[in-house]
């Protein structure tokens, strides 16, 4: 390891981790809204939600440790020795390093994953899947995480070979036109590698939701169904996809369990972010952040070789926990905004709080959530926050969410 490198990590990533505490969101007001909902289920929403929280902390720190442990000096030297063979070409060697560091993290992660992914979810009621269709799952996912960073990796590689000090602004290049590349692709290539996709036209209640679509001008072909109650009780829908591929998709569960008028108000948020360009915006903001990470890692690795790669990947790892707090605010802001759209576009207050009650009992959502869980993991603002939002009928701080 550099000194670079432990100066990053010691100074600069607790320095960013600091500087967003600004971020930290106000839960002042969320502790009388949980009056919607009785004490045991608040209750019970804790005890779920807290041995997330636990076990993401144990998952993080035992990834941290790996992680630097594999970055020693004595480690990664191990490692480039043990791949390494007469003739073989450097970027080869180092490729090959990254792979055995990503498959050690992973087979950790998994390991740990099947207790807080697995067993939890079975204790409380909420999978459908065996355990051999959890772990083919679980495998699938890293295997195309491990496609992803050996990609990556081996640009890293032959970049510094090819560039030496200016590396790491044609690996950034490269890595940004690779995730366009995946999240275009991911509807159409890695979802059904999971799930089956079905038309949302000829199920019950899909007219009015096509309807609902036109009035948003979203064309209702794009919509589809997440055929995802084989491995989840679980309520959900989303949209992904990029440019062509852009869409959004009801998890069947949703639609098989929640009223009509909630089904419509969890589609008007999903048209909200459609409506705002979120897709767009927050892929643009991520190819922000691959740049930034990459002047970073120019900065720690002016030369990279086969033996730095452990370092290399433990620092994407601690940009990416560093940076967490922001990524995670910027989601909340859009999730308020796709939110306050579905307020505006239907006008329906009592069926919104509604849909938000029925998620979050149906999917146990924590009711009272520890506000340095929502700064550091929150996507979407507690559903307290939510359920004021439509009760008072107004976006917290803000003047008017309509795209001119
Ligand atoms: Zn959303």
């Amino acid at each position: 390891m550099n000194r670079r490198f432990l100066f990053f990590a010691w100074v600069l990533v607790p320095f960013c981790l600091l500087a967003q505490l600004a971020l930290w969101p106000d839960m002042s007001a969320s502790r009388e809204m949980v009056g919607q909902f009785d004490s045991e289920q608040v209750a019970r929403s804790a005890a779920y939600g807290d041995f997330r929280y636990l076990w993401f902390i144990y998952r993080a720190l035992a990834a941290a440790a790996l992680l630097l442990l594999l970055s020693t000096r004595t480690i990664s030297h191990a490692l480039r020795v043990a791949v390494d063979a007469p003739g073989r070409h450097p970027v080869l060697t180092g490729t090959l390093v990254s792979i055995l560091c990503c498959i050690a993290v992973q087979s950790q992660s998994m390991a740990l994953g099947f207790k807080a992914g697995y067993l939890h979810e079975l204790e409380w009621g909420f999978t459908n899947q065996t355990v051999a269709a959890w772990v083919w799952d679980a495998l699938l996912g890293r295997l195309i995480g491990l496609a992803y960073v050996t990609a990556a990796m081996a640009a890293i590689l032959f970049m510094a070979r090819r560039f030496g000090r200016i590396w790491w602004a044609p690996s950034a290049a490269f890595v940004m036109i690779g995730t366009v590349l995946v999240l275009t692709l991911q509807p159409l290539v890695l979802d059904p590698l999971f799930d089956n996709y079905t038309p949302l036209a000829g199920r019950p209640g899909a007219e009015a939701l096509e309807e609902l679509a036109v009035e948003a001008g979203v064309d209702p072909s794009r919509m589809s169904v997440a055929e995802t109650s084989h491995r989840s009780k679980k309520l959900n829908a989303f949209i992904n996809g990029f440019g062509p591929t852009l869409r959004i998709a009801f998890w069947d569960t949703l639609l098989d369990r929640s009223r009509q008028d909630e089904v419509e108000l969890v589609l008007a948020h999903e048209l909200g972010h459609w409506h705002h360009d979120h897709v767009q915006t927050g892929t643009l903001i991520a190819l922000l952040g691959i740049l930034a990470m990459f002047v970073v890692l120019g900065g720690i690795f002016p030369h990279p070789e086969a033996e730095d790669v452990p370092a290399l990947l433990f620092t994407i790892w601690l940009v990416m926990m560093a940076s967490l707090p922001a990524q995670n605010h910027i989601s909340r802001t859009m999730e308020t905004q796709a939110d306050w759209y579905a307020l505006e576009l239907t006008e329906r207050f009592d069926a919104y709080v509604s849909a938000e009650e029925t998620l979050a009992r149906e999917n146990l959502s924590y009711l009272n959530p520890p506000s340095l869980a929502v700064w550091f993991l929150y996507t979407h603002p507690p559903v307290a926050d939510r359920i004021r939002m439509g009760q008072e009928r107004k976006p917290p701080g803000m003047r008017s969410w309509r795209k001119p």
